[in-house]
């Protein structure tokens, strides 16, 4: 069977391509090789799909309005910024309000109005069926090759224009096993180690079996090896038996993962009550004198922050409420590794962008071969900016196949 254009991935990008570059007169099939398409999509925002941010615009790509941390890594973020610019968060909100949906923000969090991620997946298959774009479902490509301007795939379908979609390696149950890496480097491409992200850190201190289950509202600093600080967010950690989890701490492990596998150290500085000051804190502590950290913390946190204040036999000079305050204030972690693939959100690495037009998303090696979505080496933060980047980066694939046919 012959199609213009054959899409691999019928994920949040793969089906976006598929509807934005869909006219009239062109024939797209999407391969997918699970029975369903888009089952990520169900699983994201904790079955509510947190479909893009409101902070996404690139003109508040460089200004981070609060200051703290990067959307994308940096080393990507100039692709990304592209990429969004000509699709950001109003054009997404435009889209999918086209698709026959309502939204709503909160505090710049957009997510569907029905509060059900199924919607979004729906809104898209119906869309798909709409405009005529063909599914092959629990299909596998095995053999991709390129004959005179045309892709084969398998002997069986060959097309034109060939997207890869195929996601990352992270939640591998919902179909994206990695599996798509090995077909881009079957066309030469490079594959820039992928690693788990928005993920928990696994840390070695000895107190984590006594925290486990404990949450507590904190701002996170990870630090280098020389005590440097590196990128700062604020949210309710929550500690387990092997490390720390959470929002801010998802933030923060892109940029940790990548560090760990490069050998370097790292570490957490917790501030555990960063509404205080240490000297309010110390003050505050102080004029307890009994009991001290009695309904000041989760009672297993003042335990562990007792037993450390034990082992601080070098800080005599300090009053004991000024020793507990920055031990508060300063609770050291220390991350050796990352929570599996199988339990992050999404995967940093991927093909890598320097061989990736920006204007198009096409490949810089191999005329009419397209990559969207997270099989790119582009991941973002957590809150909207990985659906984001999966709706823009069709948009500019889509862009440029229309104009190709
Ligand atoms: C639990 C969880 C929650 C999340 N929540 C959010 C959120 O709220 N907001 C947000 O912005 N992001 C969220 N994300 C991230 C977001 O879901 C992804 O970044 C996004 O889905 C990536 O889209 P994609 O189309 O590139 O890949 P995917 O959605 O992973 O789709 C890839 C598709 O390709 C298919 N495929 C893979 N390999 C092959 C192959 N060889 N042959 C045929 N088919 C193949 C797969 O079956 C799959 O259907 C979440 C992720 C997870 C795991």
């Amino acid at each position: 069977m012959k199609y213009d254009i054959i899409i691999i991935g019928g994920g949040a990008s793969g089906l976006c391509t598929a509807i934005m570059s869909k006219t009239e007169t062109n024939t797209i099939l999407i391969i997918d090789h699970e029975e369903r398409v888009g089952r990520k999509i169900l699983s994201t925002g904790n079955g509510k799909c947190n479909l893009t941010n409101r902070f996404c615009k690139v003109e508040l790509f460089s200004a981070n309005p609060e200051g703290i941390y990067p959307y994308y890594p940096e080393h990507n973020r100039a692709f990304a910024e592209k990429v969004i610019g000509r699709f950001d968060c109003d054009r997404t909100i435009a889209f999918f309000r086209d698709l026959g949906m309502l939204l709503e923000d909160k505090n710049g969090y957009i997510y569907p109005r029905s509060e059900q991620a199924s919607s979004v997946l729906d809104a898209l298959r119906f869309r798909c069926e709409e405009l005529g774009v063909e599914t092959l479902l629990n299909y596998q490509p095995i053999k991709i090759t390129r004959e005179n301007g045309c892709f084969r795939i398998d002997e069986e379908y060959s097309c034109q224009l060939l997207v890869l979609a195929t996601g990352g390696m992270s939640a591998p149950k919902t179909g994206s096993d990695g599996s798509g890496y090995e077909i881009a480097r079957s066309f030469g491409h490079s594959i820039i180690p992928p690693i788990p992200s928005l993920c928990a850190l696994r840390c070695n201190d000895p107190f984590f079996r006594e925290l486990a289950g404990v949450r507590n509202d904190s701002t996170v600093t990870l630090l280098d090896g020389k005590k440097q600080p590196l990128m700062e967010v604020s949210g309710n950690v929550q500690f387990n038996d092997h490390g720390v989890s959470g929002i801010p701490v998802f933030q923060i492990s892109s940029i940790a993962g990548r560090m760990l596998k490069e050998r370097k150290q790292i570490s957490l500085r917790i501030d555990l009550l960063p509404e205080y000051s240490m000297e309010e804190l110390a003050d505050f502590l102080d004029q307890k004198k009994e009991r001290m950290l009695q309904g000041i913390l989760h009672k297993k946190l003042a335990n562990v922050v007792e037993k450390e204040a034990d082992k601080k036999t070098d800080h005599q000079d300090v009053t004991p409420g000024a020793l507990r305050a920055m031990i508060i204030k300063k609770f050291k972690v220390h991350p050796i590794g990352l929570n599996p693939f199988s339990e992050s959100q999404v995967t940093a690495g991927g093909v890598c962008v320097e061989e990736i037009c920006p204007d198009s998303c096409e490949s810089k090696l191999v005329d009419n071969l397209y990559f969207t979505g997270e099989i790119i080496d582009i991941n973002g933060i957590c809150g909207g900016y990985n659906l984001q980047w999966a709706w823009a980066s069709a948009h500019t694939v889509a862009e440029s196949l229309k104009a190709r046919l």
